[in-house]
């Protein structure tokens, strides 16, 4: 019997993993993950930011754990010897009519009590000499990780703790009883005193299993990157961001300096026909009908499908994809750019319509279920765990 069972081996269920030991310590803890090791989907397919936290309501879990989270992962680096740098980042407005936008966000990073300036174009040219724009905000405190690498350490601190990590295993069932949960799984059965569920893509459907209703389903949103070839990668020296969409949760299609030296940009946002297709062909009939009987999809294409369109035109078409990235960086032509692997984000979507905004972790009779962990819950992991790790001891 373990005192937990934490299903998922992507960066938040590693996390949460080491919380519940550092809060609990001599318990036993088992962590299960279906693929072959840690990082798989959406942890292993991103932006690498370490995003400073300007973007989030003030007073939401995104806003707090974010920012709090930035720093806690910095000295996670340090001490786990894992490349990080805080390069910072603009966020640049092209056009008149994103300028109060621009604005809105300068307040709300002030809000957020983060160090951030506004910029005009001469100082946007000495930060970066090829973007080019009306105005911009310099946000000194973004940065760029490996966030698999960040997950890898976290499953050797799992280990060092007393963890145990079972990759291949996954979880198929869920039956509660009493004061305990049983999980069933393709390699046997395992029994908790609290199971938390931090599986991604899939955390919806882990938290029916276990008789706790969501009122939402995850819809996975594909976010297609292109890398700047070699020779190009001049173009950028950071981070350049442009003004997002402020009915969103998604940030627009940016560029970004990796930790290994690419600079890839993108990601745009188009709904997946399959909750792990990473590719443009991938079909899953499971996850396609689920998502067309989803009332609260249509709601939610009726009020977008502007947006939508624009977003599927730009993933079927280089030439448009590149047209985005030339509003920030004029001199990128459709040759300087290179498909690389997708990314798909789990995003939670309420039976209304509306996308759910915040972070959004729900308890049931013997468990915890992280029902909504987007962007950026890879810079938020380590309060995301301690604050389950917390709710798990009020329990
Ligand atoms: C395109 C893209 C760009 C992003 N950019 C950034 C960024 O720059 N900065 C940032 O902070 N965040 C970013 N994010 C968000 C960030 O990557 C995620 O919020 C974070 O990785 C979520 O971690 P997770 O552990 O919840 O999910 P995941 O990493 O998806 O892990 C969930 C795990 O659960 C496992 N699992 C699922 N079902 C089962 C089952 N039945 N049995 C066993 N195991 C199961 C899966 O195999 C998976 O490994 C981005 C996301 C995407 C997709």
């Amino acid at each position: 019997m373990f005192d937990f069972v934490v299903i998922g081996g992507g960066i938040v269920g590693l996390s949460t993993a080491s919380a519940l030991l550092e809060r609990h310590p001599g318990t036993r803890l088992l962590l299960l993950e279906k693929e072959g090791g840690w990082a798989r989907h959406q942890t292993g397919h991103n932006s690498g930011v370490i995003h400073s936290g300007i973007y989030y309501k003030p007073g939401s879990y995104k806003a707090r754990f974010c920012r709090e989270g930035a720093r806690a992962l910095v000295e996670f680096c340090q001490e786990r010897g894992i490349d990080y740098e805080i390069c910072g980042k603009v966020i640049v407005a092209t056009e008149q009519g994103e300028l109060p936008l621009l604005d809105a966000l300068f307040e709300r990073g002030l809000k957020n009590g983060l160090e951030v300036e506004k910029i005009g174009p001469g100082e946007l040219k000495e930060l970066e000499p090829h973007a080019s724009g009306r105005a911009a905000i310099r946000v000194p405190s973004t940065g760029i990780v490996d966030f698999k690498k960040v997950a890898e350490a976290f499953a050797a601190l799992v280990r060092e703790k007393g963890g145990e990590l079972r990759p291949g295993t996954r979880v198929e069932d869920i039956s509660e009883g009493g004061r305990e949960v049983v999980v069933h799984t393709n390699n046997g059965a395992f029994h908790a005193r609290v199971l938390v569920n931090c599986a991604g893509l899939y955390s919806d459907r882990v938290a029916r299993l276990c008789g706790v209703e969501p009122g939402a389903k995850i819809v996975p949103f594909r976010g297609e990157y292109y890398e700047l070839r070699p020779e190009k990668r001049y173009l950028v020296k950071n981070l350049i961001y442009p003004v997002p969409n402020p009915n969103f949760p998604f940030l627009g299609v940016h560029f970004t300096r990796s930790i290994d030296g690419m600079v890839e940009a993108g990601p745009n946002a188009v709904l997946g026909l399959a909750r792990e297709g990473y590719k443009k062909t991938d079909f899953d009939l499971k996850d396609f009908v689920e998502e067309m009987t989803y009332p609260a999809l249509w709601r939610l294409a009726r009020k977008n499908w502007r947006t939508g369109i624009g977003e599927i035109h730009r993933s079927i078409s280089k030439k448009a994809f590149v047209r985005g990235l030339k509003k920030l960086v004029p001199e990128v032509e459709e040759g300087d750019v290179v498909p690389i692997s997708a990314g798909v984000r789990a995003q939670a979507l309420k039976e209304d319509g509306a996308l759910v905004d915040d972070f959004l972790i729900a308890e049931g009779k013997n468990s915890v279920h992280v029902l909504n962990a987007p962007s950026p819950a890879a810079t938020s992991a380590i309060p995301i765990g301690e604050e389950i790790a917390k709710r798990v001891a009020a329990a």
